[in-house]
């Protein structure tokens, strides 16, 4: 049974060997994901960093915002992060993977040193496809859970160990992604792959209390000034959380602390969609969607410019807090009311 869940599909095997030939020993390679990384891209980072050194490679990791520390556990001497040197630690590689991004804007401050990168561009994803991705090589897999999983699955096809490390990364990017194993792409293939993960020595509730239980007291704080904006329109099943630019500093807290926040507004009753808009304090609002039922927040992100999955999705906005708001919920109301 587990040994079929864990069978590599076979187009993702395919996209897989396509990557091979890249993965030359000797060779310096940047590895890449979206700003403000998450749990499932600074996991599929380490652990890729991990697997290409073992491989002879020479791994880097750069990205356009800087570590989030609550994922510094994931790091160690081994895994070298070159973010504070900018674009700059682009220049000389002779291979760019990017994970867990569908569209090269994500990369943020390195969108523009990525597009004129002429080294081999290597992309590992599982969002929905983008009009432009970072790079033409691509493993994308929407039904895969997490990136994470499609590093697991180049370690597997690639005839790659896996060591404890490794597995710990990828566990946090799969246990993150799912909402904790909650949301809908928790597959039976996602668990099976956990599974093996927890077989490789990872600590199931020593990973729980680093990622759900290590919280800043801010966090909590912020996340009460938070609640209370709450709305809620109940006739068509829509409810939204707002921030303002300060926050953060008022709390004492990072952008890592908010990941999360948006689940308390989908978890009403009768929620069909949440939203959170968080003013960044220089005419753009950051609008995280979500979706708890068949409603496609992907399609509506991108009618604003942003992306992602069918249940949740992203955009960056220009405008002040105020316009983005009313614009979006007025386009989530008709939305949603056009569905009943
Ligand atoms: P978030 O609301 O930031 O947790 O993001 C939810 C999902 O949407 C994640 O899978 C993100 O990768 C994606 N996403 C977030 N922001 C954007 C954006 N500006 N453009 C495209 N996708 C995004
Ligand atoms: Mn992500
Ligand atoms: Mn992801």
């Amino acid at each position: 049974m587990s040994a079929d869940l864990l069978a590599v599909p076979a187009a993702r095997r395919a996209a897989i060997a396509s990557l091979a030939p890249h993965l030359v020993p000797g060779r310096r390679v940047a590895l890449s994901t979206h700003l403000n990384a998450d749990g499932d891209g600074c996991g599929s980072e380490t652990a890729l960093a991990r697997m290409l050194t073992a491989q002879g490679l020479t791994p880097r990791i750069v990205n356009p915002t800087p570590w989030p520390e609550m994922f510094d556990f994931l790091l160690g001497d081994d895994v070298d992060d070159q973010t504070a040197r900018g674009s700059k630690a682009l220049r000389d590689v002779d291979l760019l993977i990017v994970l867990d991004i569908s569209d090269v804007k994500r990369l943020g401050v390195l969108t523009e040193a990525v597009r004129a990168l002429t080294v081999p561009k290597l992309v590992i994803d599982h969002h929905i496809d983008s009009d432009e991705p970072a790079g033409p090589i691509v493993v994308a897999d929407t039904s895969a859970c997490a990136t994470a999983e499609l590093v697991y699955d180049v370690a597997a096809v690639l005839g790659w160990p896996l060591n404890a490390a490794m597995a710990r990364s990828l566990y946090t990017g799969m246990l993150t992604d799912t909402g904790g194993f909650r949301f809908s792409n928790t597959t039976p293939r996602c668990l099976a792959v956990a599974a093996q993960l927890l077989a490789c020595g990872v600590d199931p509730e020593d990973m729980y209390t680093r990622i759900y239980a290590s919280a800043p007291a801010g966090r909590v704080r912020l996340m009460a000034d938070v609640l209370g904006t709450l709305q809620v329109d109940e006739s068509v099943g829509l409810s939204w959380l707002s921030m303002g630019p300060d926050a953060l500093d008022r709390h004492n807290v990072r952008a890592e602390d908010l990941d999360g926040i948006v689940e308390h507004a989908r978890s009403i009753a009768g929620t069909r969609m949440a939203l959170f808009f968080r003013d960044l304090g220089h005419g753009k609002v950051k609008v995280s969607f979500r979706s708890t039922g068949r409603t496609d927040v992907n399609a509506f992100a991108r009618q604003f410019g942003g992306g992602g999955h069918a249940k949740a999705a992203g955009a960056l906005i220009t405008g002040s807090l105020g316009e983005v708001r009313d614009r979006v919920v007025d386009a989530a109301r008709t939305l949603l009311a056009a569905q009943e």
